[in-house]
């Protein structure tokens, strides 16, 4: 396990406590008249992505606390974040699709919305491949929210049953990860919260493909 990775992990969790996007509270006023990205004509920015199934560490995972997901389904999920940021010119490159095995304490934890134990255990008892620039997490349950960004990680966690479509948690969540906040007074929006808003403005493109670019020049 990378050091580095440890250490912006472990400040993820810290920071997972305070303004982290339970993903209700719209906090940005956006235009009415906005240009929408999908007009835009622009050169693709490829970002890694890895996606993870959260299961238990018994012999057979309990189905109570283990995602029911599949490697199959991620893939889907994936196929359909593409669809959808490709509005901004952003694509997301799949480098790990797998499982991660999480102990069955911590994981309970975790489906009550307690994301910092998994966070510490990364490298002890938890394994997981080097990160990519965005990596998910699909887990049982989160404790209230469709999906979770910890603040200033490029970390996302999305439940099995979301309220709505899965592509669209993923990619919303993606979008905070991209330093998009959230939106009020257009549910259609990727970044209205609880609908199944999909669009992206011009300026919000503008804004993650800057991020997309910082992270590409930061290595990851
Ligand atoms: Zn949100």
């Amino acid at each position: 396990m990378n050091r580095l990775y440890i250490g912006s992990l472990i400040g993820a969790a810290v920071l997972a406590g305070c303004a982290v996007a339970g993903d209700s509270i719209p906090t940005l006023v956006s235009p009415t008249a906005a240009t929408e990205a999908a007009n835009v004509p622009r050169e693709v920015i490829s970002l890694s992505i890895s996606l993870f199934l959260l299961v238990d560490d018994k012999e057979d995972p309990d189905l109570e606390i283990s995602t029911h997901r599949t490697e199959k389904d991620l893939r889907e999920v994936l196929e359909g974040m593409n669809d959808i940021w490709r509005q901004a010119g952003i694509r997301l490159v799949p480098e790990s699709i797998g499982t991660v095995v999480v102990p069955e304490a911590i994981l309970r934890g975790m489906l009550a919305g307690d994301l910092d134990s998994f966070f510490r255990r990364i490298g002890v008892d938890i394994a997981l491949p080097q990160p990519s620039a965005i990596n998910g997490f699909y887990i049982r349950r989160l404790g209230g929210p469709n999906g979770m960004n910890p603040s200033r990680s490029s970390t996302f966690f999305v439940i099995d049953e979301p309220s709505v479509f899965d592509r669209r948690v993923s990619s919303h969540e993606v979008g905070h990860i991209l330093g998009l906040r959230h939106v009020s007074g257009d549910p259609r929006r990727l970044l209205f919260s609880g609908t199944n808003g999909m669009t992206l403005t011009e300026n919000e493109a503008t804004v993650a493909r800057y991020f997309a670019q910082g992270m590409i020049q930061g290595g990851r």
